[in-house]
């Protein structure tokens, strides 16, 4: 245990917390018509920390109204593309300016490291602020050499045109609140739209702060608002006939419930979902590498990552030293809160996700599974989950097939190829994986054959801004970064014309 070594939190950020929220709304703070309010808390200490607006449905239909407005009165689409770039890029280097601020921000109301929230909510979103502000001068048709055969004499030229698809309602989950709120806002707007962001009800504040850089940085009043709320506001969102896109990311459920509501206005939809993702180590897998990049799979922000490693199947012959080190290191994980930046275990978001992942080790403890590490309570006052290693699961233990979201890693031998891709595979998720080995043959032949949005070959989580980002089967519906992101928020026009 570890935490006399945190990092003071700076004056600014303090005086952020104690400011009496409001959504954000046309380029400023305004008052909820809900009066319900929502505590935030600080996940390493379990105290409140501030309160923001649970907004209700008038509130939603306020946001995409304001929404609607700016985006018909093409305010921010009517701009050239360079302009929209130049904004979007000094959005990046204000950012880039109050990064430390944010970082603690995010890690005082998450609870991950801050070495997390330095390196990857903050570091890695301001290079894919920069990627996607590109891509405001480089959005592109086709033209069509088409063959209509009439009237006789006739000749056409026709091309295509991409719009952006107008208003869109961003729903974001707990996890990378920052940066997933990011992944939607800034391919929303260097494609044109304009946007309601619905943080998620536990971790508002960071969007409350991304609102504020992104109008100091020009983006006008109107194009990108914030509504703080829970379920019923992001069930007005998603039912909001004023919308003409929701990009969700969030459990399987809940977005089932999101594509069915999207369904009845014709609102376009992508969802980024769930995982439950496989490493699959074949027998020359280098152990030493491949226990450091599942510890980092599937220990990054506690396990609360979509596509987090949960099923590691390791072949027989590598099988005791892979479990013996992953137990070893993962027994000597230090635990604190995310603010000291020695601790390597942090608290999970809230006390009600940390009860869902400790009924799950429960049930994997009731099913008399072996626990090579984790398993015991936390003896802190914040929301911690020791890191747990379970070893030999079944196929159908409970643990093997549902998504924890949590720092619980199973771990299990395998004999065969065939049989690792058919247990690697048989899962109703399919975002990511990976595959340890160099034998290049029998990586490829996986790569091919796996189920999965994403497979990582020696290294497992890593992303980048132009790699596409989505799950096959129930993981998701449409990909996320690089051009696909664009695609996403753009309609396609056909442009015929006879000459
Ligand atoms: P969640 O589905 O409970 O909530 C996500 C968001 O949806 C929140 O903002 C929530 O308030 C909102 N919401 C709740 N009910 C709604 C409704 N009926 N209509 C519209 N919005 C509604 O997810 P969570 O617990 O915040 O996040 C964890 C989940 O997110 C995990 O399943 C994880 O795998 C997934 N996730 C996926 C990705 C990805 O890119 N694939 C990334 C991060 C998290």
């Amino acid at each position: 245990m570890s935490s006399e070594k945190a990092i003071v939190v700076s004056d600014a950020v303090q005086a952020f917390v104690r400011r009496d929220f409001g959504l954000f709304i046309n380029g400023g703070t305004q008052r909820a018509h809900s009066t319900r309010r929502l505590d935030v808390f600080n996940p390493a200490t379990g105290e409140r920390l501030a309160s923001v607006p649970d907004a209700d449905a008038t509130d939603v239909d306020n946001a995409v109204r304001n929404a609607r407005a700016a985006f018909d009165a093409c305010i921010w689409s009517g701009l050239r593309p360079a302009d929209r770039e130049r904004i979007l890029l000094h959005f990046a280097d204000l950012l880039e300016a109050n990064a430390e601020d944010l970082a603690q921000l995010e890690t005082l109301n998450q609870g991950k490291s801050i070495n997390v929230s330095r390196a990857v909510e903050v570091g890695a979103t301001i290079e894919y602020v920069r990627y996607m502000a590109g891509w405001a001068t480089k959005i592109t048709g086709e033209t069509l050499d088409v063959s209509i055969p009439f009237p006789p004499g006739v000749r056409y030229t026709a091309f295509t045109r991409k719009e952006p698809v107008g208003v869109v309602a961003g729903i974001v989950p707990w996890n990378f609140p920052l940066m997933i709120a990011v992944w939607k806002l800034v391919p929303a707007l260097a494609a044109g739209c304009t946007i309601v962001i619905k943080p998620s009800p536990e971790t508002p504040l960071t969007a409350l702060r991304l609102a504020e850089l992104a109008l100091e940085a020009g983006v006008p009043p109107g194009v990108f608002n914030v509504v703080t709320g829970g379920r019923e506001c992001g069930a007005a969102l998603a039912a909001h006939p004023g919308l003409s896109k929701i990009s969700f990311t969030g459990s399987t459920p809940t977005g089932k419930l999101v594509g069915t509501a999207a369904v009845q206005n014709m609102t376009r939809f992508s969802l980024e979902l769930g995982g439950k993702n496989p490493a699959v180590m074949l027998a020359d897998v280098d152990v030493e590498q491949a226990i450091q990049g599942v510890l980092v799979g599937g220990f990054l922000n506690q396990g609360q990552v979509c596509a987090a490693v949960s099923r590691i199947y390791v072949h027989r012959s590598k099988y005791q030293q892979v479990a013996n080190g992953l137990a070893d290191a993962v027994n000597a994980m230090t635990i604190g809160p995310g603010l000291d930046p020695t601790a390597q275990v942090n608290p999970l978001v809230s006390a009600q996700h940390r009860d869902r992942v400790q009924q799950h080790i429960a049930r994997a403890q009731a099913d008399g599974l072996r626990f090579l590490a984790g398993g015991t309570p936390v003896d802190l006052p914040g929301f911690y989950v020791r890191p747990t290693v379970i070893a030999d699961v079944p196929h159908d233990a409970a643990i093997m097939r549902d998504e924890v979201f949590g720092p619980v890693l199973a771990v299990v031998p395998f004999d065969d190829t065939d049989d690792v891709l058919r247990l690697a595979n048989d899962s109703p998720y399919g975002l990511a994986a990976s595959v340890w080995s160099n034998d290049l043959r029998a990586v490829m032949n996986l790569v091919q054959q796996i189920d999965a949005g994403t497979v990582w070959v020696n290294s497992h989580v890593p992303l980048d801004p132009g790699m596409p980002f989505g799950g096959y089967k129930q993981s998701g519906i449409g990909r996320e970064f690089g051009k696909y992101a664009i695609e996403g928020f753009t309609e396609t026009k056909s442009v015929c014309i006879a000459h």
